[in-house]
């Protein structure tokens, strides 16, 4: 959790209008608010996912958003990485999405990286963070990312976008972890990617609200609906599935903890 000396506990009266219409929902109090005020969450990857979680949960709330992406701004990204525009070609994603989540929130504290999440800082950026939103796109990132909430007892809720289709899943607590659902062998040489596969400029989009919003379930409310659980949705047919999926007892990473 956040450190409590250095801001406020309580809403003030700019914070209450600005999350009214967040406040007045049953089931939703603020008490729940203040819990999103307290949060602290990493955004892995400022693209087509990132750039939309990350300005629900500044709209929603969260009292502290790290980003995190090396990438900077090239034309093809602005068909779909909606906090982008001409204009910031060339510039760091995490540093533009940075200034604009401080325009639309100015109640919340955001920090940002333009390094890669890699072995050597991954430890001391996740282990103080209550979530962690993975959006980014390679394996090796998914896979170190899976590895470190994982081995920190940090949760995850881990999206993907490819062509007319997504994936969202939690990993959480004692829940079975990605690698226990796509082994790393059978995986690891893969690149499928928004760059070499094409991909709808919605689907992110869509990706990114629902991870957003189970996001705020699990900060307000402590709810967890996807742990263990892989959401499959299909852009064409418009069709969402849940498969449930068990720990493999011989997964290397959560076996290990
Ligand atoms: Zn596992």
């Amino acid at each position: 959790m956040t450190n409590l000396l250095d801001m406020d506990l309580e809403l003030n009266d700019d914070e209450m209008h600005l999350y009214s219409r967040q406040i007045l929902l049953d089931g939703w109090d603020i008490e729940a608010q203040e819990k999103l005020k307290l949060a602290n969450v990493l955004i892995v990857g400022c693209g087509g996912i990132g750039c939309t979680s990350a300005e629900l949960l500044a709209r929603a709330g969260v009292g502290k958003i790290t980003l995190i992406d090396a990438d900077t701004i090239e034309i093809s990204n602005l068909q779909r990485q909606i906090a982008y525009v001409e204009e910031n070609i060339g510039f760091y994603k995490s540093e533009i999405l940075a200034k604009r989540l401080k325009q639309i929130n100015p109640h919340i504290r955001i920090e940002s990286y333009t390094s890669k999440l890699d072995q050597n800082n991954a430890e001391q950026l996740i282990s103080t963070q209550d979530l962690v939103l993975d959006g980014c796109d390679n394996f090796t990132t998914r896979y170190l990312v899976n590895q470190m909430c994982t081995q920190l007892n940090v949760a995850l809720i881990s999206a993907s976008a490819i062509g007319f289709q997504g994936q969202l899943f939690m990993v959480e607590g004692d829940s079975a972890c990605y690698e226990c659902l796509f082994p790393k062998e059978e995986h690891a040489n893969e690149s499928l990617r928004c760059a070499d596969s094409g991909v709808l400029a919605t689907t992110p989009n869509v990706m990114a609200s629902l991870q957003a919003h189970h996001a705020l379930l699990y900060l307000g409310l402590a709810q967890t609906p996807l742990k263990q659980k892989l959401l499959l949705w299909d852009g064409l047919s418009m069709k969402q599935r849940l498969l449930a999926f068990e720990k493999d007892p011989d997964c290397s990473v959560c076996q290990a903890r």
